[in-house]
């Protein structure tokens, strides 16, 4: 048997026993995933919790299914890694915000600074939150990180004030002043778009609590250095083992 399918609702509350599907999430399971009536599928509402349910009906919009049980669930990461990098041209944002989802990170910010050019609006935020919500149940992850946007580098900075470990990727540090070896506890990283940093923005970094990092003599494109991050974070706080 196949593993069910799995969809994003609305939270669920400890009384609910039906719940309805539509939206984006109704058109995706009735036309890519052809389910049908009696099929078992699993419900995430976002609170790290998975619900076990039924389809008892599928209609023109929307379908309805029977929730059977609840657990949490066992696929999310142990430390919160937040992720902040510079907005990408194209759809090379979208790939960040994958490959970071299926490596276990729980909150992205995308941000403006000095030297990147492309541009976020509110229809490619929402893109990237139905990113992060796919790569999120193919993972089998039972939260998706919430993808936000910040226009300026220093509220960017300052979003991460409360986290242990605060890297900063930075292209032309010689050396680093921090490493990736035996990380523990919650952390943040901060890699730049295409053009890079300014040397003012890494001082201001560093004005807040961040360490360089450098990834080696060679220069990494910018979704090459962030998905390097996550990975290198990700596997020393055990999440890769
Ligand atoms: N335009 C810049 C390169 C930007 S690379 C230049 O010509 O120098 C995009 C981002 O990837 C950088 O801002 C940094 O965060 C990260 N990055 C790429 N290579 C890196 C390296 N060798 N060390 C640390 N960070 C790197």
């Amino acid at each position: 048997m196949s593993t069910p399918k799995r969809f994003f609702v609305p939270e669920i509350s400890e009384v609910t026993d039906e719940i309805f599907i539509d939206g984006e999430e109704f058109v995706h399971a009735k036309t890519v995933l052809r389910v049908e009536e009696g099929a078992e599928i699993v419900l995430l509402d976002g609170s790290g919790k998975e619900y076990s349910a039924v389809i008892s009906k599928i209609e023109k919009h929307r379908l309805t299914a029977h929730i059977t049980g609840a657990t949490i669930g066992k696929k999310e990461p142990e430390t919160e890694i937040y992720l902040l990098c510079g907005a990408l041209k194209g759809d090379k944002t979208e790939l960040i915000v994958q490959k970071a989802t299926e490596l276990g990170v729980s909150r992205i910010g995308v941000f403006n600074s000095e030297y990147c050019s492309a541009y976020m609006n509110e229809n490619k935020l929402e893109r990237l939150n139905k990113v992060a919500r796919e790569a999120a149940k193919q993972c089998l992850r039972s939260r998706a990180p919430k993808a936000e946007y910040f226009e300026n580098f220093k509220a960017a900075v300052k979003s991460a004030e409360n986290y242990k470990n605060k890297m900063f990727a930075c292209e032309f540090l010689e050396k680093s002043e921090s490493g990736f070896e035996n990380l523990t506890g919650s952390t943040v990283l901060v890699v730049g778009s295409e053009g890079g940093f300014s040397h003012s923005e890494f001082e201001f970094a560093k004005s807040y609590g961040f360490l360089g990092v450098s990834l080696g003599k060679r220069i990494l494109r910018a979704e090459t250095a962030a998905i390097t991050v996550c990975a290198l974070a990700a596997y020393s706080l055990g999440e890769l083992k």
